[in-house]
């Protein structure tokens, strides 16, 4: 898996040719990025980012100007196991269309708490900075897609 740092404004990413971090803002995600050094296009995260605290986690969804899947999971959950390659499949499949970020429950424990999270594996959507749907239980990548579509299609009925 890819990794990246989220500072509190972005996800910051190294650039393929020259190497220099950039940051990706929250807010300007569905956009194409060049490197500010290289003028290189900075490609879209196309893996799941694991959250490393909460702060960040709420920072990202607040800001996010795309949807966000969030795979709720722990290590020693079996079904969560069988769900992050299919969660990969839906990261590398929507880069730039979805950010797809994980919560170990374990280590953000009051992320799980607040939001009443019961059972993992459990997945829930962010849009425009709340959550739109959840659904609980390992699913192939091709239906969690659907899911998200769905979640993305009724948020844009409602009114903010
Ligand atoms: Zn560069």
């Amino acid at each position: 898996m890819a990794t990246f740092d989220v500072d509190d404004r972005g996800i910051v990413v190294p650039c393929p040719t020259c190497g220099r971090k950039n940051r990706l803002a929250f807010g300007r995600l569905g956009e194409s990025v060049r490197c500010g050094e290289c003028k290189h296009e900075l490609s879209p995260p196309a893996s799941p980012i694991e959250m490393r605290s909460s702060a960040d986690f709420d920072r990202l969804v607040a800001a996010s100007s795309i949807p966000v899947v969030v795979d709720y999971w722990a290590p020693w959950c079996g079904p969560c196991r069988m769900v992050a390659p299919e969660i990969e499949k839906v990261a590398a499949r929507n880069a730039g269309r979805l950010l797809v970020v994980k919560v170990n429950t374990d280590a953000l424990t009051d992320i799980g708490e607040r939001f009443g999270i019961r059972s993992i594996p459990t997945l829930a959507v962010f849009a425009g900075g709340r959550e739109v749907a959840r659904t609980a239980g390992a699913r192939p990548a091709n239906e969690i897609e659907t899911f998200v579509a769905n979640a993305a299609a009724q948020q844009e009925r409602q009114p903010r």
